[in-house]
């Protein structure tokens, strides 16, 4: 339902259904906030989904639609309350988990106290018994009090065993979980969450260990007029072709993210602004010297090509900045006519 939502906002009709929501909004008179109008966006998408009835049922209400209202919806329905929920789950597993175990211990422990008493007891008794008798029904006193003590010892093992392949297979999911809310769903780069992240990282790496660190960004020159022609879905596959390529050169230490709808950026730690510029040229000619086709019918599409700019950190500067100087650049290429490299360490320095 909800990937239902999201596919019809890359279909053709797309913004006929934003449109939609907005009327829909203003006649509800709801405020057009960002939150709102992805509430919305579901509310008209699928009405008779468990967002859009509960939407539904707010409505005739009558009550005010508030931001508090809103929030909560969207922890509730929207995919990124998905999120925290499973992390409620994984939560209430550990819990279970922990629980389980320290009952174990406890009941072993207890059981281990109860077995010294009865050896202490033993030992006492063991110096006034004289006949064989006596002794013999010690002896298997103890036997008894070990056998005993030993099952709990298997048992408290069993559920260490069976908790330890939980948490496991728990921490993988939670690793599954984490990697899809880094990942970009279309073309499986990082998303910008992970990459505003990464860029944090990476600027105080390099002025930790005084290393060099270069940013690119990187544009699909006249996309627009690209899905316009050819629609969204073929501006997908072009897309994922050039997040396919751009992936391919960008292997660990770099990190390539899409960074917006037809941009991307990409971090070289360790490689200054001449590499950098070497590597994006490779990326825009290899882009650019293919003869793309589409897919469902085999129509000849021509190339696309890509703009781009880079800035090498400079000492101090913040991730902010240094994005600022790549943008600078990508701008600087967009001007200069597109398909093209522009290093921003060779642009004049801004007024
Ligand atoms: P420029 O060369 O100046 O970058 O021109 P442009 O047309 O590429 O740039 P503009 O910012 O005007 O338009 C970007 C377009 O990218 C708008 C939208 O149609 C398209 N786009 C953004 N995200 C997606 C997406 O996820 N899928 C598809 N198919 N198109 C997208
Ligand atoms: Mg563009
Ligand atoms: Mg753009």
């Amino acid at each position: 339902m909800a990937s239902q939502v999201e596919t019809a906002l890359r279909g053709p009709e797309a913004f006929q259904l934003a449109r939609r929501a907005l009327a829909e909004m203003e006649t509800a008179g709801v405020w057009p906030t960002p939150l709102n109008f992805e509430l919305w966006l579901h509310y008209v998408g699928d009405p008779e989904g468990p967002l859009g009835r509960e939407i539904t049922r707010l409505l005739g209400n009558k009550d005010a639609f508030t931001e508090g209202t809103a929030e909560m919806l969207a922890a509730e329905y929207l995919p990124r309350g998905r999120l925290s929920e499973e992390i409620r789950d994984a939560g209430a597993v550990l819990n279970r988990e922990l629980s389980s175990v320290s009952d174990a211990i406890a009941k072993a422990r207890e059981s281990q106290a109860a077995y010294g008493e009865t050896l202490a007891e033993a030992g006492a008794n063991i110096e006034q018994a004289a006949a064989p008798a006596d002794l013999k029904q010690l002896v298997s006193g103890l036997t008894d009090a070990t056998s005993r003590v030993q099952r709990e010892n298997a048992t408290l093992e069993r559920r260490l065993e069976t908790s330890t392949k939980e948490v496991a297979r728990l921490r993988e999911h939670l690793e599954q979980v984490r990697r899809d809310a880094m990942t970009d769903a279309l073309t499986n780069l990082a998303n910008r969450k992970a990459f505003d992240e990464e860029l944090l990282r990476a600027c105080d790496q390099a002025e930790a260990d005084n290393s060099v660190v270069t940013l690119a960004v990187l544009d699909i020159d006249h996309f627009k007029r690209f899905n316009d022609t050819w629609g969204h879905q073929t501006g997908d596959q072009v897309l994922r072709y050039v997040a396919s390529v751009i992936g391919r050169i960008s292997k660990n230490p770099r990190v390539a993210a899409r960074y917006g709808g037809e941009e991307f950026a990409i971090i070289f730690p360790g490689e200054g602004a001449l590499q950098v510029e070497a590597a994006l040229n490779a990326i825009r000619e290899e882009i650019g010297s293919r003869a793309l086709r589409r897919r469902s019918t085999n129509d000849e599409l021509g190339a696309v090509t890509i703009s781009a700019g880079l800035a090498q950190r400079r000492p101090g500067e913040s991730g902010t900045l240094l994005l600022d100087r790549a943008d600078e650049a990508l701008y600087a290429s967009k001007r200069g006519g597109r398909n093209m490299v522009t290093n921003g360490e060779r642009l004049p320095a801004a007024a």
